[in-house]
């Protein structure tokens, strides 16, 4: 396993690689893995001849007084973890490599998809999801990148920027992996105390029950919404930043509930920000 912490280096050799006819599969990801992340890297493993991993906290998706400086990051247990996976190459450049003195260029999708939930709590976060995802499309040329349902609202918006924007790539979709008791697994569930952690359950809970009601039959959108807020509300930690339920394949709002509903939310516990999601098909 080779580690990159150039941008030339590694673009150069994803270059030597596809030159010699192999398929890419690339990764992105923030580093602090757990196994959500090597849900993707194993189906990278398996579809592709190469895989790289990048691992970059980005600072630029990080809003002011979010936690950047506090962001987990353990490199050598990552690489332990990446290379008994058997990937080819990590990728992780310092913040210098990536925008270094004078850098002025960004991509943003605009429009409903990016205006609401993270995009409305977290103004200037997609925005640089989406430049980073560039320049990682750019530098290592993958013919497939992996990304989780865990995230759905990105997801949406990757797989609409490399639409829009002609990246010759294909966008591989993943299923969020959770915790035995149903958390879903994030870097982030390491702030949690264990008070948090115990409360924070009501999040699967509470979309599970909500999907339930749904496939019974109910097809009233208040009713669902106010019955998800109402399950979370009995935690007295938890500070619900949104519920949306919404289109699974444009974030559209609903008129009905009809084809495939994202029931999605982001909920603070104490100082963390936690978000869920569960896809419906009605
Ligand atoms: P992050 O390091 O949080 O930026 O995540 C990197 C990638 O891993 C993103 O595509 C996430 O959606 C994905 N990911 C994070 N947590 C999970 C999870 N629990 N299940 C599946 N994918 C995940």
């Amino acid at each position: 396993m080779q580690l990159f912490n150039n941008v030339n280096a590694m673009h150069e050799w994803c270059r030597e690689q596809k030159k010699q006819g192999k398929t890419i599969g690339l990764v992105p990801t923030m580093g602090y893995l757990h196994d959500g992340h090597m849900s993707l890297v194993k189906a990278a493993r398996q579809d592709c001849d190469i895989v790289v991993v990048s691992i970059f906290v980005n600072p630029i998706q990080f809003g002011q007084g979010e936690d950047y400086e506090t962001y987990p990051r353990e490199l050598e247990k990552d690489s332990a973890l990446l290379a008994n996976e058997k990937t080819d190459a990590i990728f992780a450049p310092g913040v210098k490599e990536m925008y270094p003195a004078g850098y002025d260029a960004y991509v943003e999708v605009q429009g409903a998809i990016t205006g609401k939930m993270c995009g409305a709590s977290r103004p200037g976060h997609f925005k640089g999801v989406t430049t980073v995802v560039s320049k990682l499309f750019h530098i290592c040329q993958p013919d497939r990148a992996y990304f989780g349902q865990k995230d759905a609202q990105q997801l949406l918006i990757i797989k609409k920027m490399v639409r829009d924007l002609n990246f010759p790539l294909e966008i591989v979709r993943m299923p969020i992996v959770r915790e035995s008791d149903g958390l879903a697994m994030s870097s982030r569930n390491v702030y949690l105390n264990a008070e948090e952690r115990q409360q924070a359950l009501v999040l699967n809970q509470a979309l599970k029950t909500a999907a339930n009601n749904i496939r019974g039959g109910e097809r009233d959108i208040k009713k669902i919404h106010q019955q998800i807020k109402d399950m979370i509300e009995t935690q007295p930690l938890a500070q619900i930043d949104y519920i949306e339920i919404s289109s699974g394949e444009n974030l559209t709002d609903l008129e009905e509930m009809r084809g495939e509903i994202l029931l999605a939310l982001a909920v603070k516990f104490g100082k963390t920000r936690l978000i869920d999601n569960l896809l419906v098909e009605v």
